[in-house]
């Protein structure tokens, strides 16, 4: 199947846009591993380590982590023996300069990225979307209040785990998120365009499952 050619993806958006939820589907249709550099955060800060609580600083703020810090993080999990066949980025690049190290580290391994989504959302769409955001602390899974609520609320369909909002999404910390995002990320989407790269997905259809379905239209063209 053609969805099967190049699988080295990026998904490009801002805070809320719906990468979590879309990811976790394409990583199922296609067998690859699913990069959030956020997670590997929160799962650093849930281990107390010293990169988390360096991380947890940054992230109460809603600021982005030092590029130094992220990119040395990134790469070294994309060189792991399960990217090999590709891997699906979400959260990384967020710069300019973290986009021109991945591509760097890339071609020197002779591998490349092979597309880039953009999820389009306005803003205010995007603050209502976070405020009502539900994770579970036992495996990370995303829900929403009202927009993909759980079976039984407060609990995780997937592990039963108790649900909770994420420390950075309270709402102070989101319009920072989105004024980051609109500041150092969203340069991003010219950057891709200009390497022909960019897929633009519409994130305000009526669910998740169509968002997938552009998605794969995307990947197929
Ligand atoms: P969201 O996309 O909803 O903001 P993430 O889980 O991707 O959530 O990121 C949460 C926080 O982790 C960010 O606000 C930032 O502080 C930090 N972070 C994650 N990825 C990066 C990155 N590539 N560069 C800098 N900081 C990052
Ligand atoms: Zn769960």
């Amino acid at each position: 199947m053609t969805e099967r050619k190049g699988k080295n993806l990026i998904l490009l958006g801002a805070p809320g846009s719906g990468k979590g939820t879309q990811a976790a589907k394409l990583t199922g249709l296609l067998g690859i591993p699913s990069v959030s550099t956020g997670d590997i955060f929160r799962e650093n800060i849930a281990r107390g380590t010293a990169l988390g609580k360096e991380a947890k600083a940054y992230m109460d703020r809603g600021e982005l982590v030092p590029d130094a810090i992220v990119i040395a993080i990134a790469l070294e999990r994309i060189d792991e023996a399960d990217c090999r066949e590709g891997f699906l980025l979400d959260g990384f690049p967020r710069t300019t300069e973290q986009a021109d190290a991945l591509e760097r580290h890339l071609t020197a391994a002779g591998r490349a990225i092979d597309r880039v989504f953009l999820m389009d959302v306005p803003t205010e769409e995007l603050v209502r979307r976070i405020s009502g955001r539900r994770v579970c602390k036992d495996c990370g899974a995303s829900y929403h209040v009202t927009n993909i609520p759980p079976a039984r609320e407060g609990f995780c369909d997937l592990c039963g785990g108790a649900l909770r909002k994420r420390g950075d999404d309270e709402e102070e910390t989101v319009r920072n998120r989105i004024e980051v995002y609109n500041a150092n990320t969203a340069p991003l989407v010219a950057y891709y365009d200009e390497k022909k790269l960019l897929s633009r997905i519409n994130g305000m259809t009526t669910g998740p499952d169509v968002v997938f379905e552009e998605i794969r239209k995307a990947l197929r063209a």
